[in-house]
């Protein structure tokens, strides 16, 4: 058997067309959604991301702007930077990009995020909005999740669902994403005993731990839905072997870019689920369709109407 592909670039597509359309309804009742997005020093990777995420918002419609402040900011700084975006009635969405230098309170900085404009989900107000299932923002990648499963007809109510991870960003809020659609949930951990037997009980198996290939075909129940959160970037040749012996076309790309991305679940899985999220190409496209949905969200949310009644108003 080989498991049907769940194609997150697909509907992560489909989700910006219909934020967009969103997006238009409300700027002809007179509202630009914002979205903010705060980059604090150099980091590579977090510049790929940023970008990403302002030309993704610049697509769907919404007014968006960059903050770049200095690695040297202090936290202060960024405290009064974000007081002044909380402020200001055209910002709908802050986002600080993480990891923040060091030196700076990063939870402090958090923290200072108006609830309201928090399209990361991660403020301990939004956090007890999900837990307490009051609307409220939720975090993007678990919001993914949920979103490949319903747009796949995937059920959930009353499915055995594992998820590995228990970070506050992923495997905890997708727990209770699942949990509140009432899947029966377990969270694994690196402490959880016979985790394989434990997985094997999933009917829905979320892996987000962040090592490459670890979920093998003896942790999947034939038929079970694999939904594979990781992203871990793979340049040793032997690992490649061990993942994609045979496979020609990621061949070509690991030969000519000296790598390739390989989720948290073994190739192999995809011939005993039933259905399995691709890596790339899954859970990842997601995360930025989601933010611009949040975005929205946040901007209906926080005028306590919706978007038809804003056009209405
Ligand atoms: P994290 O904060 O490092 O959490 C990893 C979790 O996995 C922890 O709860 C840890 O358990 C658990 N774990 C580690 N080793 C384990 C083992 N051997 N057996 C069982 N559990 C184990 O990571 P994260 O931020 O949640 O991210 C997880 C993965 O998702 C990463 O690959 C990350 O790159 C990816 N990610 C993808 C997206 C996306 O857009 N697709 C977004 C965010 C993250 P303990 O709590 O006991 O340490």
């Amino acid at each position: 058997m080989t498991a049907r592909i769940l194609d997150g670039t697909k509907i992560a597509a489909e989700i910006r067309s219909e934020v967009a359309a969103q997006v238009q309804t409300l700027v002809s009742a007179g509202v630009r959604p914002g979205l903010a997005v705060v980059l604090v020093g150099h980091n590579p990777a977090s510049e790929v991301y940023v970008r990403g995420k302002i030309k993704s918002s610049q697509e769907v419609g919404l007014y968006s702007e960059q903050h770049t402040p200095a690695e040297t900011s202090t936290t202060e700084d960024l405290l009064a930077l974000i007081a002044d975006l909380n402020r200001r009635n055209e910002i709908d969405g802050i986002l600080v990009q993480l990891p923040l230098p060091v030196h700076v309170d990063s939870k402090k900085v958090l923290l200072a995020v108006d609830p309201a404009k928090d399209v990361d989900g991660f403020h301990p107000m939004n956090v007890g909005y999900l837990s307490t299932q009051r609307p409220g923002l939720v975090p993007c990648t678990p919001a993914g999740v949920m979103e490949i499963l319903r747009r796949s007809s995937i059920p959930v109510t009353g499915q055995e669902a594992v998820v590995i991870g228990r970070s506050d960003i992923v495997g905890k809020p997708v727990a209770m994403l699942l949990l509140n659609q009432s899947a029966t949930v377990t969270v694994c951990h690196s402490k959880t005993r016979d985790l394989p037997e434990v997985c094997r009980r999933a009917d829905i198996l979320v892996a987000a731990i962040g090592r490459a290939g670890m979920v093998t075909r003896n942790f999947v129940k034939p038929g079970a839905t694999v939904v594979d959160v990781g992203i871990n970037k793979i340049t040793d040749p032997r690992e490649f072997e061990r993942f994609f012996a045979g496979n020609k076309k990621r061949e070509e790309t690991f030969l000519s870019k000296g790598s390739t991305l390989v989720g948290d679940v073994h190739p192999e899985v995809a011939e005993v689920a039933g259905a399995i999220t691709p890596v790339p190409g899954g859970v990842g496209p997601l995360t930025i369709a989601m933010l611009m949905s949040n975005t929205v969200k946040a901007a209906t949310l926080r005028r306590r109407v919706g978007v038809s009644e804003l056009i209405r108003a």
